[in-house]
């Protein structure tokens, strides 16, 4: 398993942001985390990346119990999110170059070359990040969310500001990344033809509880709904309607 998540919790004074979830991702496998604004989404992510401090609960990376082995878990992750971009004022390549040392990534420069070529960044090695497009940024944050050969892949609307060919072709190597080898990946994306696209299963979320979990071509068909995007509005509008079936 490479993401093993178990009662976690996370509160805001009485405000229960997320409320004992659990879930897993297994290996190969692409997990979407559906839910509307609020739902308790970017939340679990920042407490499985360790930057947020749950409040009850556990979480396992290949095995690894977060709170006890901390640093061995987190070297088998990495992630990417339009709100954390990489530093603007370094280029592409120092970037990459700063990363590849905190992570201590051995044959950092030949790493960092085959990077640059697969997501088509070679002409922007020496620009500042913070003068790229979104799009140029977001494959330059997906380069360096790939320079640990990570198991888990977190991913928060990786494609949000990506042109559609663009996006095709970000989805197409995920796809290769996260299906490959001991690599599994959490996905997030407000994108319902994405998801039912690249997600093998998916988490609603709901007031930070999960709601419902299937496979995003069957489950709307489950619920009544056309499509993914139906059963989404219904999941966002009535939730109640949804947890009396
Ligand atoms: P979005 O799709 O809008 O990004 P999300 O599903 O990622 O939403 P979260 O950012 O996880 O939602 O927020 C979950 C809930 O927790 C929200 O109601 C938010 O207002 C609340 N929340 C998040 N961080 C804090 C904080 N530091 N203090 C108080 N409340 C918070």
């Amino acid at each position: 398993m490479v993401l093993r998540v178990t009662a976690l919790s996370k509160s805001y004074g009485d405000v229960a942001a997320v409320d004992r979830i659990s879930f897993h991702v297994r290996r190969n496998e692409i997990v979407g985390l559906l839910g509307p604004n609020g739902a308790g989404k970017t939340t679990t992510i920042n407490m499985i990346l360790g930057v947020l401090e749950p409040s009850g609960g556990s979480i396992e990376i290949q095995g690894l119990n977060l709170a006890r082995r901390r640093r061995q878990a987190l070297a088998r992750t990495n992630f990417a999110a339009v709100y954390s971009p990489l530093p603007g004022n370094l280029t592409v390549y120092q970037n990459l170059r700063v990363f590849g040392l905190i992570y201590g990534i051995s044959d950092a420069a030949r790493r960092i070359e085959a990077l640059l070529e697969e997501f088509d960044l070679q002409r922007f090695r020496n620009v500042r990040c913070g003068v790229l497009s979104s799009g140029e940024q977001t494959r330059a944050s997906l380069a360096k969310a790939m320079l640990n050969n990570p198991d888990l892949l977190l991913l928060d609307e990786p494609t949000a500001s990506l042109d559609p060919s663009t996006a095709r072709e970000v989805r197409r190597k995920i796809r290769a990344v996260a299906t490959h080898g001991k690599g599994g990946a959490l996905w997030t994306s407000h994108n319902m033809y994405e998801v039912e696209d690249v997600c093998h299963r998916v988490l609603f979320l709901s007031r930070g509880r999960i709601l419902l979990e299937g496979d995003p071509k069957t489950l709307p068909r489950e619920h009544g709904k056309e499509n993914l995007e139906e059963l989404f509005i219904t999941v966002a509008r009535e939730p109640l309607s949804l947890e009396e079936r």
